[in-house]
């Protein structure tokens, strides 16, 4: 806000003649835009619920692959590839919580690769769903869940990158 130099009426910082007594104000000094503070990150600075997030993730892995290992002892097929995809789960969530940099990299990689993998079925099967009703509702609900599980965890990776 400027003062007008004839009435001293409060004017927006834009306007070239005072509305109240018709002065120029085009000389005016206009306050100079407050710069925001530059920051690391996002700048959000709460360590403690970003390690929970961190950490919810990894044990989101851990659950993920002990589900696969015991899915893997009930089916008759795939079982070897779930048995793979299980382990590999358990060592990605086992990497996380020790916080080994590859592994984080990696996690960091798959989550992107799951994001725009989720946003295509979003985007591809959004007609399809719209058809269905109800369970093309819940589908996209899922895909949309899953989207930000994924982003929530580049965004936790990027935010830990750095953090002790
Ligand atoms: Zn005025």
């Amino acid at each position: 806000m400027i003062q007008c130099p004839n009435c001293n009426q409060t004017l927006p910082d834009w306007v070239q003649s005072c509305q109240f007594c018709g002065a120029d104000t085009k000389k005016v000094v206009r306050p100079k835009p407050v710069k925001k503070q530059v920051r690391v990150g996002s700048g959000y600075s709460n360590p403690a619920l970003i390690w929970g997030l961190y950490y919810f993730f990894a044990a989101w892995w851990i659950l993920d692959g002990a589900g696969l290992l015991f899915l893997s002892q009930q089916v008759r097929f795939f079982s070897t590839f779930l048995l793979v995809c299980g382990t590999l789960c358990l060592a990605f969530g086992l990497g996380l919580i020790l916080r080994i940099p590859l592994i984080r990299n990696i996690a960091n990689y798959i989550a992107f690769i799951g994001l725009i993998g989720y946003v295509l079925d979003l985007f591809f099967s959004f007609l399809m769903m719209l058809g269905m009703g109800w369970t093309g509702l819940l589908l996209a609900l899922f895909l949309i869940f899953n989207i930000c599980i994924c982003g929530a965890q580049i965004w936790v990776l990027g935010e830990t990158d750095g953090l002790d």
